[in-house]
């Protein structure tokens, strides 16, 4: 979807009015209502701006969660064919709906484990170093679990990260990393790296990466392509299966609303799936359904990404994700991505008149190059202006050592919350000044 930037920001007006008339006429509005939104000890809500750490849970959730609860209660092991949804099959009762957040084929999509372990577990599969080709590139600003990942299967394999781990580092002065730049090291350092792992969007600064074109380069020169999505499903559209990437993995509980610690998503490009001389990682859930309780000795590997399945799943996150996803497929993601282009562009607009200088975004301003969050550092503020913006009823977060992530979520936020919030952080900042 390629919208201009003076096309989305041309009618904006700075007031309160502006913003409710925006609410009225915004057609996922009803969407606000779905969801239970944590309320301050005066009873009015929090402005809620942490959809991109653990996002809201749906009022269906219950519901869905409760209905496994009363199967099991009633029906005790003969759930696994007689529940409602019985539980043998429940996972593919998510898998349309996944895919088509993730943008993928059915037979590639798979919900299953948390995130840290699929990428493990794809990493099994996918970082195969041999000869000179054993690096791993990834963003100097990787999330911490996804550095201590590729770090641990480098040393797994033998390899010190220190030498064989590869950054892609802003350029001093920048937050971002630019294409360009990114091109330069996968051409320079391509026949040395065994797989090139981003997080797509990134967790800090919100850049959301070109997947086809940086898979594009990378397979040009032999490397393995996978992508954390844990900050870019439910957020932007990621068409992974043309973007071509081997592989995937993300979380629920985020933009996904699926609740904390809520099971993860994992994609294998089709291509790959009925491969059979991969490695992998084996449990029963991967194996043939039609064998599977003949209890055999040999593995039969299902010829879609449900091979990398270990164990049965637990379905009462299972039952969650199931109701947030049903909201996905009613909402759309093409609907909630143009709201979110629109709301976030408006959130920007306001920060930017926030007198005196002080505001800097550090999130791309191309809304092709960035998902709903914002990455905000304050000039000569520190963590206490944060504190002081949580106390006026604000949910948001901050990540060391100077930014405040604000993600205006299309399901649930309103225009109105772009402008409250906004207010919040220019009568704070005018405190501190
Ligand atoms: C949220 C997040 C994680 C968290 O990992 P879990 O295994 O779900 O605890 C990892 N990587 C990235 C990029 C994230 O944004």
């Amino acid at each position: 979807m390629s919208i201009s930037k003076a096309e989305l920001t041309s009618t904006f007006e700075a007031n309160l009015g502006y913003a409710q008339a925006q609410d009225e006429q915004d057609p996922l509005k009803h969407f606000r209502d779905r969801f239970h939104l944590p309320t301050q000890s005066n009873g009015e809500p929090f402005l809620y701006f942490c959809g991109n750490s653990l996002g809201l849970q749906p009022k269906s959730s219950r519901d869905q969660i409760d209905q496994e609860l009363k199967d099991w209660a009633m029906l005790g092991v003969e759930g696994h064919l007689h529940a409602r949804n019985p539980w043998l099959p429940y996972h593919e009762f998510l898998t349309e709906h996944m895919a088509a957040v993730v943008g993928a084929r059915p037979n590639e999509v798979v919900v299953m484990n948390t995130l840290t372990v699929n990428l493990h577990l794809m990493m099994v599969s996918f970082y195969r170093p041999k000869g000179n080709r054993t690096k791993i590139l990834i963003e100097s600003d990787a999330f911490p679990s996804d550095r201590y990942a590729v770090s641990s299967q480098l040393r797994f394999h033998g390899y010190d990260p220190a030498e064989h781990l590869l950054e892609l580092r802003p350029r001093a002065g920048e937050s971002c990393l630019r294409m360009e730049d990114i091109e330069a090291t996968i051409r320079k350092e391509g026949a040395n790296i065994a797989l090139v792992m981003l997080g797509n969007t990134n967790y800090y600064t919100g850049q959301y990466f070109d997947m086809p074109a940086i898979t594009k380069l990378a397979h040009e020169q032999g490397c393995m392509v996978g992508f954390d999505c844990a900050h870019g499903a439910g957020n932007v559209p990621l068409n992974l299966h043309d973007s071509g990437a081997d592989f995937a993995v993300w979380c629920t509980y985020k933009y996904l609303n699926s609740g904390p610690g809520s099971m993860a998503g994992c994609f294998v490009h089709e291509r790959h799936a009925s491969s059979p001389d991969i490695p992998r990682f084996e449990g029963w859930w991967g194996h043939n359904k039609t064998t599977r309780f003949g209890m055999r000795d040999d593995f039969d590997p299902i010829p879609t990404v449900e091979a990398w399945q270990l164990s049965n799943p637990p379905i009462l996150s299972l039952a969650a994700i199931k109701a947030s996803l049903e909201i996905f497929a009613e909402a759309g993601m093409n609907n909630l991505r143009k709201k979110a282009l629109r709301l976030t562009a408006y959130l920007e607009y306001l920060l930017q008149q926030i007198p005196g200088d002080k505001i800097n975004i550090i999130t791309p301003s191309n809304p092709a190059e960035r998902g709903c969050q914002l990455s905000i550092q304050v000039r000569d503020a520190d963590k206490r202006l944060f504190e002081a913006v949580t106390a006026a009823g604000v949910i948001a977060d901050w990540r060391e050592p100077d930014v405040i992530r604000v993600a205006p979520v299309p399901l649930y936020n309103t225009y109105a919350d772009a402008y409250r919030f906004t207010q919040v952080l220019e009568e704070q900042i005018a405190k501190i000044s």
